[in-house]
């Protein structure tokens, strides 16, 4: 079968010509996931290729073959009739199921930009060539979702993906169809499938994972099974959820949203705290961690997610404030309650209850008081 992409003309075929010994098997699945992955090694080195890796992944880790179906290469650029491209090679079969996301090789088609980006910019040709390989694939019908390695189950750890791959193949030179079709009502949960990575295959990109919590209040998203019905849809109409303070004393009733911020730091990042409504050390990591995981799913902070306050977390921090909406508004909700104040509920949504309190914290602790929680604020929280 000959596929779209392959027409591509910054592609080079290296099929059956890289470092190999044997063959990977044949999916018995068909593709459902572009999984992108950089290769954490400089783009410039002698070792940022397609041919490096095989051997790599060949002799130090005995695979078959190179873990990846299809390889980009920066240093190795090609003037096209478009203007310059990094070279993209076909490395395996498309068919082939290849080592890149352990449980979820079956459906996952794996996509290597060579680079550390953590450390390396991305250039233009480099973009230009994912740009069009992701236009190619959907041609060709291969894969119907894109993630990051980092988002797949069990990979949550990795800083694989760094690059911000929804907007690199969203590039204004890409053919990627600009109509999405509309976000069905519901959604029937298949392998591999997270609230995350749902919350970023309904095309529309219009529903996020705190309007996936919300439409779906009996479904622990930690626990989801292939099969399973979700609402999806109306998570945008879904009401709020009641969380009204019980009464109008000047300090916060306190602790039983202090409960509520660590039940759900217990349901959503796996906290295991001991439901007691006291803020303690083990409540303040909990939260850390719940925020580092934040960090890393919205904003590819590539942090890790250790529950200490570092110089690393304070430089990821990215400031919330009125209207802002989420999981990093609970857990700004959740400290204040935890340190004294009251936000006026655990709800995601900063309404004027948050922004008072958080105006009365940042003057307590003699911060600019503006409403805003950005890296400052979030420091003398934690
Ligand atoms: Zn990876």
């Amino acid at each position: 079968m000959t596929y779209t992409f392959q027409s591509l003309p910054q592609l080079i075929d290296l099929r059956g010509k890289l470092a190999s010994k044997g063959d990977y098997s044949k999916r018995t699945r068909a593709i459902t996931h572009r999984v992108w992955h950089h290769s954490l090694t400089k783009k410039h080195l002698a070792g940022s290729d397609a041919a490096s890796f095989a051997a790599y992944h060949v002799n130090a880790l005995g695979w078959p073959g190179v873990g990846y179906s299809l390889i980009i290469e920066p240093k190795n650029v090609i003037q096209t009739s478009k203007g310059p491209r990094a070279r993209i090679v076909y490395a395996n079969d498309i068919d082939r199921r290849t080592y890149h996301v352990g449980n979820s090789n079956q459906f996952s088609l794996g996509i290597c930009v060579a680079g550390d980006y953590r450390y390396d910019t991305m250039d233009d040709a480099t973009i230009a060539s994912i740009a069009d390989l992701h236009a190619s694939l959907i041609k060709d019908n291969i894969g119907k979702y894109d993630t990051s390695h980092n988002e797949m189950p069990g990979y949550s750890w990795k800083a694989c993906c760094v690059y911000d791959y929804r907007k690199l193949v969203k590039w204004e030179g890409s053919l990627t169809p600009s109509n999405p079709t509309p976000i069905p009502d519901t959604y029937i949960i298949q392998e591999g499938d997270t609230f995350w990575s749902i919350a970023h295959k309904d095309g529309a990109g219009g529903v996020t994972v705190n309007d996936l919590i919300k439409a779906n209040p009996g479904v622990d998203p930690t626990k989801l099974k292939v099969g399973q019905k979700i609402l999806f849809g109306k998570a945008k109409v879904q009401s709020k959820p009641v969380n009204k303070p019980n009464s109008s004393t000047s300090k916060p009733s306190g602790n039983s949203y202090i409960k509520k911020f660590q039940q759900w730091l217990n349901t959503f990042y796996k906290a295991d705290l001991v439901i007691d409504g006291v803020y303690g050390p083990k409540t303040k990591a909990a939260a850390i961690k719940a925020l580092q995981t934040e960090l890393n799913r919205q904003f590819n902070a590539g942090l890790v997610v250790d529950g200490k306050w570092g110089p690393k977390t304070h430089s990821a921090i990215r400031t919330a404030s009125k209207r802002a909406e989420g999981n990093i508004t609970r857990i700004i909700q959740g400290m204040l309650y935890c340190l004294g104040y009251d936000p006026k509920g655990f709800d995601g949504d900063f309404g004027n209850g948050c922004d008072a309190a958080v105006r009365e914290f940042q003057d307590d602790e003699n911060l600019s008081i503006d409403g805003r929680v950005g890296k400052n604020t979030f420091s003398k929280m934690f």
